[in-house]
């Protein structure tokens, strides 16, 4: 009895690890990506904004609402 449950304790927490690692993987890469977000020129005044602070309009880029009005 005593083998079998330590057995189990051990597919379990090497389990979790497996899971962890596949978890963590794709979040990492995700990351990786987002730190190295494109800059973009603002049409207006020329001003270089990550991609994901950028407002796109009629494909054009602004840094601010108020360069978009
Ligand atoms: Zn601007």
């Amino acid at each position: 009895m005593g083998i079998v449950k330590l057995i189990i304790i051990v597919l379990l927490v090497w389990t979790g690890f497996w899971l962890l690692k596949k978890i963590k993987k794709p979040a990492n890469h995700l990351d990786q990506e987002s730190s190295v977000n494109k800059m973009l020129a603002c049409s207006v005044c020329k001003v270089h904004v990550p991609e994901n602070e950028a407002i796109i309009q009629n494909n054009k880029v602004y840094c601010s609402k108020e360069h978009l009005e």
